[in-house]
This record gives C-alpha cells, sequence and structure tokens, in this order.
C-alpha cells in the first residue's frame, strides 16, 4: 500500500482521507484547524505539525483546499519536500487559471500532476462513491487509479491540465440552474393550489426529471436523501453553489461563452447568500423564491391532497 500526504481535512477531505485509512493506505493529514485534525486522528489519519511534513515519504500528494490562492501557496510550500517521483492530485475546486499554474509549478518541480475536483458531495465523501472529474497527462492519470479508487465511484478523464475543473463548473452550472428551476416550479404549483407530492410524482417520471428534484429534492419529506429533510443542512453549502456558478461565469467571459442562465443563477445564489443562506443547503433557495412570492400558498385540492397524482398511464 502507498503512503498518501492528504492537505486539506475538512467536510471533504476528512472522509476522503478516512477511506484511504480503510483501502489500507498510510495517510499523513496535515489542516489548519485543530478540530479537523481531531477527526482526523480518530479516522486512522497520522496528522502531521505542518503540510511539509504530511508531504515526507508520499507516493502521492492530495489537496482539499478552499481554492486557487491556498493551492498555489500549499504547492510553493511543499513542492521542494515532496519525493521525486511522487504523483500530486487537487481534488479542491479552483479556478481554470489557478488549477493550470498548479500544473505549471508541479511541471517545474518535475512532478506528475493531475486535478481532480469531486461531485457527491459530503454524503459521496463518507460512502467512498464521488465521482472524479480528471484533468492532466494520460501516464499521470494511469497512475491515480490506486490513490483515487477507494474514494470514487467514478473517475473520468476529461482531457489535458485542467480539464476537470472545465468540467466541475460545467456540471454545476446544470446543478445550480437545475435546483433554481425546481424550486420556482414548486413554488408556482403551490401558488395554484397544486400538492408538492402530485408534482413531485409527475416530474420525477417525466421531462423535468434531474438530479436536483429526486435525489436532492429542495421540499421535504419528498425524496429520502434530501438535505431539505434534515432544515437543509449541508451536504453542499449555498456559499460552494455560488463559488462554483462564479467560477463559471468568470470561464465564461474569458472564453466568450454565452451563458445567460448560468449568469442569472449566480446572481440568485448571490442574492440568496447576502440574505444568510450561504450556510444552508442549496436546495434552501427555495424559501428565498417562496418568501418572494408573497401570501402563502392556497390550500390544496382533496384530489391531490392525500396522495399526490393518481397514475392515469404508464408513461411520461
Ligand atoms: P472545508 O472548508 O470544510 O475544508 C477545507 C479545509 O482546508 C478546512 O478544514 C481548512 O482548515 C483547510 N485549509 C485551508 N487552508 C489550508 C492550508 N493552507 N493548509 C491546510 N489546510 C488548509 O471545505 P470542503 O467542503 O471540505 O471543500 C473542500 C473543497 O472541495 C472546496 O474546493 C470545495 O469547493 C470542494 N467541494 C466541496 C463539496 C461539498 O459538498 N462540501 C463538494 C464538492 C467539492
Amino acid at each position: 500500500m502507498a503512503v498518501i500526504g492528504f492537505i486539506g481535512l475538512g467536510h471533504m477531505g476528512g472522509p476522503m482521507s478516512a477511506n484511504l485509512v480503510a483501502a489500507g493506505h498510510t495517510v499523513r493529514g496535515f489542516d489548519l484547524s485543530s478540530a479537523a485534525l481531531s477527526e482526523a486522528r480518530a479516522a486512522g489519519v497520522q496528522v502531521q505539525p505542518s503540510a511539509v511534513e504530511a508531504v515526507a515519504g508520499a507516493d502521492a500528494v492530495i489537496t482539499m483546499l478552499p481554492g486557487g490562492a491556498q493551492l498555489l501557496a500549499c504547492y510553493r510550500d511543499v513542492l521542494g519536500s515532496v519525493p521525486a517521483g511522487a504523483l500530486l492530485i487537487d481534488c479542491s475546486t479552483v479556478d481554470v487559471a489557478d488549477s493550470r499554474a498548479a500544473h505549471d509549478l508541479a511541471a517545474e518541480a518535475g512532478f506528475g500532476s493531475l486535478d481532480a475536483p469531486v461531485s457527491g458531495g459530503t454524503a459521496g465523501a463518507a460512502a467512498g462513491t464521488l465521482t472524479f472529474m480528471v484533468g492532466g497527462a494520460e501516464d499521470a492519470f494511469r497512475r491515480a487509479g490506486q490513490f483515487l479508487d477507494p474514494m470514487a465511484r467514478k473517475v473520468i478523464h476529461c482531457g489535458g491540465p485542467g480539464h476537470g475543473q472545465v468540467t466541475k463548473m460545467c456540471n454545476n452550472l446544470i446543478l445550480g440552474a437545475s435546483m433554481i428551476a425546481v424550486s420556482e416550479a414548486f413554488v408556482l404549483g403551490e401558488r395554484l393550489g397544486l400538492s408538492n407530492q402530485a408534482l413531485y410524482d409527475v416530474a420525477s417520471v417525466s421531462t423535468g426529471q434531474c438530479w436536483a428534484l429526486t435525489t436532492n429534492c429542495p421540499v421535504p419529506d419528498l425524496v429520502e436523501t434530501s438535505r431539505a429533510n434534515h432544515d437543509y443542512e449541508p451536504g453542499f453549502a449555498a456559499a460552494l453553489m455560488l463559488k462554483d456558478l462564479r467560477l463559471a461565469e468568470s470561464a465564461a467571459e474569458q472564453s466568450g461563452a454565452d451563458t445567460a442562465i448560468g449568469r442569472l443563477a449566480t446572481e440568485l445564489y448571490q442574492r440568496f447568500n447576502d440574505e444568510g443562506g450561504g450556510g444552508y443547503d442549496f436546495g434552501a433557495i427555495i424559501r428565498s423564491i417562496r418568501e418572494r412570492s408573497g401570501e402563502p400558498a392556497p390550500a390544496a385540492t382533496e384530489a391531490t391532497e392525500a396522495t399526490g397524482a393518481t397514475e392515469v398511464t404508464g408513461t411520461a
């Protein structure tokens, strides 16, 4: 088994490093937060007093940090201490330009590197079922399997340096926009007297079906896995959704892509964050939409109130 230096043991990095320990790897971890270090220690991570010490003897160095500034500072700090031949894998979500700058720093120091941001949230991190979107050279990708597989359901090579980050921001543009659309649809239905159950029963098997509806439904008590059932405790925090949408907008501006819905989704998540929603799951944006929609909804009709929709055909 390998020795892995793991830097950034927060909501995601903590459970991810625990899965590497469970797979039999030796994990040397570092975080600035003593609470994160204590939890990691309890999960079997060998916690270290600095990032430089965490990379000592490592076959791979995995970073899971808040953003590009922390990533670049970390690489500048540790690259002189990483053993020759080690593979650098950054799993944080960062700006494409910062990600490519990190690849450049790694290459200048003689290391293979990958950007490997993830989808699946804290639940996926805990269960070891994350999707990794990987950017970097083919040979580096081939070497990464033993390190990523214990944390992954899927590991997909998306292209060259930075293409993991490009994939991540495109995916989250879809996710942010679809969560807003699902929330607006529920609020509109409520305003018109439709029961949430009826809308769910139809849309979940019809062309409105999407992850924001059927896995993380913004209305409580319709989907077992939804964070709405836990008072919108994240999950995937609205602040992180805003971060990812901003990254997408910045990339759209730089590349000239016309992303009108992405711009609007960014504005709406900005507003929700400004209202104090940033610490809630991103599905909690439905509360803001509902509040802006005026008086409480009229009661649902008796036909749909108790049972939701009545199915009359088998096709959507
Ligand atoms: P987090 O804030 O819980 O964890 C980040 C950790 O990095 C913190 O514990 C912090 O103390 C530590 N840190 C910051 N600077 C450091 C440094 N210089 N050296 C060592 N440690 C340092 O955030 P998170 O939710 O775990 O997210 C981490 C990354 O994963 C982010 O880039 C985020 O966008 C991405 N992500 C998060 C989720 C999610 O659902 N939380 C999902 C997908 C991707």
